[in-house]
């Protein structure tokens, strides 16, 4: 028999259902920062003129991750900076995990990868 009622099950859903959704806006918003931090690093690293824009983007998401998930924000930042200065690198020293510089020694045909790598 169908009936209206409400059930416990139905009533969790839309709990789950947010979860899921603040999940996923987390996963995004963390996508995103990774990105623009890369892009950020790699066009400062080239002293690139975008950089300081790409770098803004970047903060503007970080405050956005910050001011809903401020736990995440928290554990992760730390991990954030020591990610950046491994990848900061000299405008003239080729750096392997470099997007700039992997572009540049494709067609320059420059191996760059780290010894242990090759
Ligand atoms: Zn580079």
């Amino acid at each position: 028999m169908i009936t209206n009622k409400v059930t416990p099950t139905a009533l969790a859903q839309p709990v789950e259902l947010d979860a899921v959704r603040r999940r996923a806006r987390l996963e995004g918003l963390l996508d995103i920062r990774d990105r623009l931090s890369t892009l950020s690093v790699e066009r400062r690293s080239h002293g690139l003129e975008d950089a300081m824009q790409t770098f803004g983007q970047q903060m503007a998401v970080e405050a956005a991750i910050d001011q809903e998930f401020p736990e995440v924000f928290a554990e992760r930042f730390g991990a954030w900076v020591a990610a950046e200065v491994q990848l900061e690198h000299d405008t003239y020293r080729m750096h392997p995990e470099c997007g700039i510089c992997q572009a540049i020694a494709q067609r320059a045909g420059i191996n760059i990868d780290p010894p242990e790598a090759a």
